[in-house]
């Protein structure tokens, strides 16, 4: 599935028509090929807060090239600004300082990371502060452009040391379609950090993904498989066929059964303990739309969609919790949707069926132990075979309605799991991210 609107504009008429109407004109995005650096480019580090001084070693630790000043004429891919230091708003004024003038020196889908406090966790005018920063970034990531992102890390004091995944995964090309996200790192900070091989972050690793047959789940098997994680792909009984086919290119194993039966967690618990003695990744990808308007939604239509998103997401993790088949350092991600969060006509069971994957975040965040998290991901306009079927003009101006002008691609949002997913993700636990290219319009 390919944006033919996208290829339009780089064809010479395509080009003219952009110029003369103002029309979008996607920049085509910078993505992850596996062996390559994280960051093909400098990153500028500013600010003063706790981790300006550990900054630069950290990105080296992670093959980040990376600057303390701006000589003459230089460019760079990423900024990193440690605003962890800002005690009150007389502060905010160091971003206008440290950002304006390199915004012209940026390369195309240049990467932008604040790291700040956790507004709850400091007092006074710190927590304005740092509240604050959320609408800096948003705002930046929405007039930024060319391709390049904008986000805010929130880190527990403490938790200093804990961030490396989580700029790995923002400053590199995985995250070609995240933008604006604020992500909190800290819960489980105090348990050891894992080392991880940055090419093989899941080597030794087993991975649960439902709906793995096509579209979005595809992907996520597929880049789990990449980062080293044996992949079990369920799907229902019809997708067998399919399911087999990208199970056996990635040395993966099938489940074919409906998430939805009553006896599908055990099934699924009693296989994992049977093959692989227990599980270390769970992604709820599975999902089904079934639009209408409230005034038109027959109860098989409100309860099918509720069942398959939310219920069985439920129902499969308390059982694999309940067997002890997570292991320790388990990774529990969600599959919510932008629906969830801004809500959209003809879905108001689809987006209670997502809210409620972030209710099922949050309320197990705080429940689980023996370092395992749970997060989950939001994504906007994804190119799949559900979004083809939406109508022409709507796809469209679902597609363009975003900073990057353009819909999003299954990896995508497998990067994004794959990154909750790694072993040095252990504080990053109770966060929604959208994948999403920072939309324009709703929440
Ligand atoms: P898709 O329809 O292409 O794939 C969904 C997969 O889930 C299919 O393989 C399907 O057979 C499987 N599935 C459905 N019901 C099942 C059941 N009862 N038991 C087992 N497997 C079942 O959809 P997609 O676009 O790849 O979406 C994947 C996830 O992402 C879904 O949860 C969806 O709600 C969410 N999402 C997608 C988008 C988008 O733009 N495509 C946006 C937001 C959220």
């Amino acid at each position: 599935m390919t944006d033919r609107y996208q290829s339009f504009t780089k064809s010479s008429i395509g080009k003219l028509l952009v110029k003369q109407l103002g029309l979008p004109n996607p920049v085509e995005l910078d993505r992850y090929t596996a062996g390559a650096p994280l960051v093909k480019g400098t990153v500028l580090v500013g600010g003063a807060g706790k981790l300006a001084a550990t900054l630069p070693s950290t990105l080296e630790g992670l093959g980040i090239e990376s600057a303390t000043s701006v000589e003459e004429g230089a460019k760079f891919k990423g900024l990193v600004f440690d605003a962890t230091g800002f005690d009150s708003e007389a502060d905010l004024v160091q971003l206008q300082q440290f950002f304006t003038p390199v915004m012209r020196k940026l390369e195309n889908c240049a990467r932008v990371v604040v790291i700040g406090l956790n507004p709850r966790e400091v007092k006074g005018g710190a927590r304005i502060a740092q509240r604050a920063l959320e609408g800096f970034t948003r705002s930046l990531g929405k007039e930024i452009g060319k391709g390049s992102t904008v986000q805010l890390v929130y880190v527990t004091p403490g938790a200093e040391g804990a961030v490396d995944s989580t700029l790995a995964f923002f400053l590199s090309p995985k995250s070609a379609y995240v933008s604006g996200q604020v992500v909190r790192i800290g819960t489980n900070a105090k348990k050891a950090l894992a080392k991880v091989d940055i090419e093989q972050p899941l080597a030794g690793k087993v991975a649960i993904v439902t709906g793995a047959s096509r579209g979005i789940g595809e992907q996520i098997a597929r880049v789990l498989h990449r980062d080293g994680a044996t992949v079990l792909g369920i799907d229902v009984p019809q997708a067998a066929s399919d399911l087999q086919a990208v199970m056996g290119e990635i040395g993966g194993t099938s489940l074919t059964l409906d998430i939805t039966h009553a006896d599908a967690p055990q099934r699924i618990a009693h296989f994992v303990k049977e093959q692989f003695g227990g599980v270390d990744i769970v992604v709820h990808n599975a999902g089904i739309t079934r639009d209408k308007k409230l005034a038109n939604m027959a109860e098989d239509r409100w309860q099918s969609v509720i069942s398959v998103n939310l219920t069985a997401p439920e129902r499969i993790t308390r059982e694999l919790l309940t067997q002890g088949a997570i292991n320790k350092n388990g990774r529990i991600i969600g599959v919510s949707s932008i629906a969830g969060i801004a809500g959209n006509v003809g879905q108001t069971q689809y987006a209670a069926s997502k809210a409620g994957v972030i209710g099922f975040v949050d309320s197990l965040a705080d429940e689980l132990k023996d370092g395992i998290t749970i997060n989950a991901v939001a994504p906007g306009f994804i190119i799949t075979a559900m979004t083809a079927a939406i109508p022409f003009a709507t796809r469209e101006v679902g597609a363009r309605l975003n900073a990057m002008q353009q819909g999003g691609l299954p990896v995508d949002v497998a990067e994004t799991i794959a990154w909750y997913a790694s072993p040095a993700s252990t504080a990053v636990t109770g966060n929604v991210v959208r994948v999403c290219g920072l939309m324009m319009l709703g929440a």
